[in-house]
């Protein structure tokens, strides 16, 4: 089984994805901001568990999304990362796109749009 991290300062968010990609077999991690996404990516990689996708979010305290995507490919050059972001944010994309990420989706998403998305980038 795959574990998807999901970082988004948003709750509700979270738990949307959590709820849109369990049913296609996707175990979920969640984390509220970049630093605690890099910290929940640590502890993924020691306890063993296959990450198959980071979704994460642009604007959030502590540390944005941008910055993470920086840091987390310093160490994982590989994994897919979905960035989730607001229709204002365009330029914040190509930036994304600059750092890392494998694609991008708009807030808000529909569920099955998502799963969508999802089943593409997990390999
Ligand atoms: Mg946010």
């Amino acid at each position: 089984m795959k574990t998807i991290l999901v970082i988004d300062d948003s709750p509700t968010i979270r738990a949307s994805v959590e709820f849109a990609v369990k049913p296609i077999g996707m175990e979920v991690k969640q984390a509220e901001n970049g630093k605690k996404g890099l910290e929940a990516f640590s502890s993924l990689n020691s306890s063993g568990a296959e990450l198959g996708l980071v979704i994460v979010d642009v604007n959030m305290p502590e540390m944005d999304g941008i910055t993470f995507i920086k840091e987390f490919r310093k160490s994982d050059k590989f994994t897919p990362v979905l960035v989730l972001t607001t229709e204002s944010e365009e330029d914040k994309i190509k930036e994304g796109k600059c750092v890392g990420a494998s694609g991008w989706m708009i807030k808000p998403f529909k569920p099955a749009d998502l799963v969508a998305v999802v089943e593409k980038l997990v390999r």
